[in-house]
């Protein structure tokens, strides 16, 4: 966190025309601040005008926490009465002059309680969905945010490895979901977990977001085992689909065409590419084993703070990567019925052209025989 971020939101906002950001808890107040809130029924909003000091409307109790921001907010605290909340927006208010400004918001996270509070003190006041601003912002990583994700893949793949000796034909997928769960607290992930597992065996494999059930392992499944960690506040998002004993052909053939359109998609990763390119990549490995129809969802997402964010890599994203952007690349045939594969790695877009962070084998291992 530093001063520098603080800047380059400044300097993005007044060029989208903003005159001010007003954020919620979350990973982009995270990102400029380090500072962590819960989103709870007690309103905080941060507020980063174009050219003037932050300031932050919160609770009382919570104004401890501001010591540790890497500059200075100007902090309006509220008690646990409604007219002091009022006043403390108010007071804000006032002091930023948002009145007739354009105000940039995360669609995605702010609440009509705080949109109303802002908007009761700011007559005139207008709001933009500003996540572009946001996502340019964090897109790129530094040296040091990469760090974070490529521990954050090695304590996922670490927990994946201690659970694999383990698993039996037979056990429900819970059972492995929660071994799973208990190897990533071991191995040191950060909570909360970026996601619960998805552990989908046999049909609940042919579900690219099954919920982990209480279906036994048989012979004959694939499994798909779905998972990350977090390190420093960054996620990994990894998916490996193993066989639990012996496959049928065809199963075994679909794997074979989702680990080449891994690799295909992962290859045409380099700077200068669009996102879309990476997508066609895989897509067309898929396609041309004839099973294009069963590749149902876009080839990946950014990663970072959060474990979806921008660039996304699918058809029509033409912006291009950049050296230093991270994402996921996660092909995937779903047959109905009868199961899937899903092998999902993490990238980060580098000088020569693609790292990878994830170094878990892909080919095809069969697990649970006794
Ligand atoms: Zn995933
Ligand atoms: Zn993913």
């Amino acid at each position: 966190m530093s001063h520098a971020r603080l800047l380059d939101l400044q300097e993005r906002a007044a060029a989208a025309g903003l005159d001010c950001m007003a954020l919620l808890p979350g990973p982009n107040l995270y990102y400029l601040t380090g500072l962590q809130f819960h989103l709870m029924e007690r309103p905080i909003v941060a507020f980063f005008p174009v050219g003037n000091t932050p300031a932050i409307v919160l609770p009382e109790f919570e104004a401890g926490k501001l010591a540790a921001a890497p500059y200075a907010l100007t902090a309006y605290t509220y008690g646990e009465d409604d007219r002091s909340r009022l006043d403390a927006f108010q007071q804000a208010v006032a002091h930023l002059e948002l009145v007739d400004s354009l105000v940039g918001v995360e669609a995605r996270r702010m609440r009509v309680l705080e949109l109303r509070l802002i908007e009761r003190f700011a007559s005139n006041t207008r709001f933009e969905a500003a996540e572009e601003v946001l996502a340019s912002l964090r897109m790129v990583k530094s040296a040091d945010e990469l760090r974070h994700m490529r521990r954050a893949a090695e304590i996922a793949e670490q927990a994946l490895l201690a659970v694999l000796p383990r698993v039996r034909i037979g056990q429900t997928e819970k059972e492995v979901a929660a071994e799973l769960t208990g190897e990533l607290l071991r191995a040191g992930t950060e909570m909360p977990l970026p996601f619960e597992p998805i552990v989908a065996s046999g049909p609940n494999a042919a579900l690219p977001h099954s919920t982990v059930s209480e279906r036994n392992l048989r012979a004959g499944d694939l499994l798909v085992i779905d998972w990350g960690a977090k390190s420093g506040g960054y996620c990994s998002d990894l998916t490996r689909t193993f066989a639990v004993g012996a496959l049928d052909a065809e199963l075994a053939r679909v794997y074979e065409a989702v680990l080449a359109a891994n690799e295909a998609g992962r290859a045409a990763v380099r700077p200068g590419v669009e996102a879309q390119e990476v997508d066609r990549a895989a897509r067309r490995v898929i396609a041309r084993a004839g099973y294009g129809e069963y590749f149902v969802h876009r080839t990946g997402h950014g990663l970072g703070l959060e474990e979806h964010e921008e660039p996304y890599i699918r058809e029509g994203n033409s912006d291009r990567l950049e050296s230093g952007m991270t994402f996921t690349v996660e092909p995937g045939i779903y047959l109905p019925e009868r199961g899937g594969v899903r092998i999902e790695d993490n990238v980060a877009v580098a000088e020569g052209g693609v790292l990878t962070l994830s170094s878990l084998p892909r080919d095809l291992q069969t697990i649970g025989s006794a």
